[in-house]
């Protein structure tokens, strides 16, 4: 068994603690002959004990953080696990078959879940769901294997999985994860994101790492260097431990400069700016010093729930956002959903390449209801702070032109409605695929702003897919290739009097914000946790050295070449 894997360094900082495996575990079972029924009865009984008592955590947890409507799941659970008209002809079949429980709950499980997936009522066909839920639950019981619940986390834990969705990510409780670690993703898929602005420290794309470590096993996540330590000994651990001081050390160094504005050594002022996902993500920014919020991922409001949100909560998010950003520039992007980001209840078809489907813009000029409520829930939300708003994923000129006279509409009849909305609400779009960034200058004439989607910019010039581990060495943020297309969006937005910020998790890398101030990007927009130190290296630098060392990596060939040459800088 190997001691360390390497994966993407996804979320940094250091976690020490025993390994809780977020996998699905083996519920294949096989037919057994039992002697003595009476025995297979009671085991039987205590798998549902079991199960019941974890159901009844699982509502109480849920009830308390999420409210009754969720709670209403397990509520539905246990109704299931208690039920004589499931739970009876279990007993029967083990009684009269000689069969094990785990036969007998299966057979009757799969014929009742038949039975209500056939129904017309849509509310009964839900109903095998829930029973297919609770045959899991017990099943794991009989076979004495974890079920893996993340809410029933109540020590502290590195979580290990082959993959987190978003909302898997979302649901972590930081209190008890300390870190986690996955087969698959890459720096930019959206679960690394959401720990790095959890501040969870986290490690993807080990390959392996599900298939190789036990629950309870203590794993080592050093999220700086993008490695993994499975069962280490107690002087690995000990060094860990010291560089895990360094790194707090170091990040009380740099929160020092919470109240600074971003100056560089020779006096030009660039905008650090949060990237968040909720207004209580505002925490964070706040406590990280940003100067504005440069993007504002609206899609995790639709996400983690089962149906779209209303045009008021919606309003809500966005009001408490504007407010508590208290007149700093708040750039809230409109629905970017596709992709990593799934909204299951819009049940769209399945598409055999999510990235460069059906998503973003192009469903919201589609689906104009969804848009047109978020448009409208923004522009209600607007006279409360600094608002401007960004579309995602353009890709022709007349997508904006679109997009813009949609909302133009939205916010005519509002006026018509007597409804007070903000004068002059600038109007961008994300620069994040080629074409548009080719295009930049006949967009620059036409938007406010540009802000740049490294994360997509780079997979679709590159055509390496930000989810594939396998092809992450495809993500070379300092490509000339890339570099050049950046240049001409920032020329491009300067020419036509506008400003170009940066939104994709470049602009918080540390040697890439050495080319882009050179390059004069104008707001560099990050996860909150990066800004102090992204901050404490701008003070340091100037523009004009910068400048120079722009000019002369993009007429580099290669992507090593550039990162040698930004290394000798650094060092001098
Ligand atoms: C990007 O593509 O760079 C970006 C910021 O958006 P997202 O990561 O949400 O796709
Ligand atoms: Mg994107």
């Amino acid at each position: 068994m190997p001691n360390i894997l390497k994966g993407i360094a996804a979320s940094s900082g250091i976690a020490i603690a025993k390994a809780y495996r977020l996998v699905e575990p083996n519920l294949d079972i096989t037919k057994k002959t039992i002697q003595d029924t009476h025995e297979e009865i009671e085991r039987f009984q205590r798998s549902i004990e079991q199960s019941t008592a974890e159901l009844e955590t699982l509502k109480n947890n849920t009830l308390e953080k999420l409210g009754a409507d969720k709670a209403a799941i397990f509520e539905a659970h246990l109704l299931v696990a208690n039920d004589p008209e499931f739970l009876g002809p279990v007993r029967e079949k083990i009684e009269a078959e000689m069969v094990n429980a785990e036969f007998a709950l299966k057979e009757v499980s799969s014929m009742f879940v038949a039975m209500f997936e056939q129904m017309e009522n849509e509310y009964m066909r839900e109903r095998a769901s829930d029973i297919k839920d609770v045959t899991k639950r017990i099943l794991a019981h009989l076979l004495g294997v974890n079920l893996p619940t993340p809410s029933l986390i109540a020590e502290e834990v590195i979580v290990i999985a082959e993959d987190l969705t978003p909302s898997d990510t979302a649901q972590l409780n930081k209190q008890f994860v300390k870190g986690f670690a996955t087969d698959i993703g890459g720096r930019t898929s959206h679960s690394a994101i959401m720990a790095r602005s959890l501040e969870i420290p986290a490690v993807v794309g080990t390959k392996e790492i599900s298939k190789t470590v036990e629950n309870g096993t203590i794993v080592i996540v050093d999220g700086l260097n993008g490695e993994v330590y499975i069962d280490p000994t107690p002087e690995v651990i000990e060094k860990y431990k010291r560089d895990q001081e360094a790194y707090d050390k170091q990040k009380q160094e740099w929160a020092k400069l919470v109240n600074e504005k971003t100056v560089t050594a020779d006096g030009h002022h660039v905008e650090l700016a949060a990237n968040i996902g909720t207004p209580a993500d505002l925490k964070g920014a706040h406590a990280n010093g940003a100067e504005g919020i440069g993007l504002y991922r609206t899609e995790f409001l639709y996400m983690g729930r089962d149906e779209l949100p209303s045009e008021d909560e919606q309003f809500e998010a966005y009001k408490t956002v504007l407010e508590g950003m208290e007149g700093k520039p708040v750039v809230v992007r409109t629905l970017d959903i596709g992709g990593d980001k799934e909204l299951p209840y819009l049940n769209l078809p399945k598409e055999m390449n999510p990235f460069l489907g059906y998503r973003a813009i192009r469903l919201c000029l589609e689906e104009q209801d969804i848009f047109r409520t978020q448009l409208r829930a923004l522009l209600k939300a607007s006279p409360y702070g600094n608002l401007k708003i960004m579309f995602p994923m353009i890709a022709t000129i007349d997508e904006f032109r679109q997009a813009k006279s949609i909302l133009e509409d939205e916010r005519l009849k509002l006026v018509q409605e007597g409804i007070e909305v903000a004068d002059n609400i600038e109007m961008g779009i994300m620069v994040e695929i080629p074409s548009t960034a080719v295009l930049a200058d006949q967009f620059a004439k036409e938007v406010d702003f540009f802000s740049i989607g490294t994360n997509d910019l780079i997979q679709y010039t590159m055509a390496a897919d930000r989810m594939n581990e396998r092809v992450s060495y495809l993500y070379q943020p300092y490509n000339p290739s890339i570099l050049r297309l950046i240049k001409m969006v920032i020329d491009a937005a300067h020419g036509n009097g506008k400003w170009a910020g940066m939104c994709g998790e470049m602009a918080g890398d540390e040697k890439a914000i050495l080319i882009l101030l050179g390059l004069g990007l104008d707001e560099f927009s990050m996860s909150a946790t990066s800004i102090l130190k992204a901050r404490s290296l701008i003070k340091k630098l100037s523009v004009d050295d910068m400048k120079q060392l722009a000019d002369k990596v993009i007429q580099m060939s290669s992507y090593e070449e550039v990162k040698q040459e930004i290394e000798r800088v650094i060092s001098l």
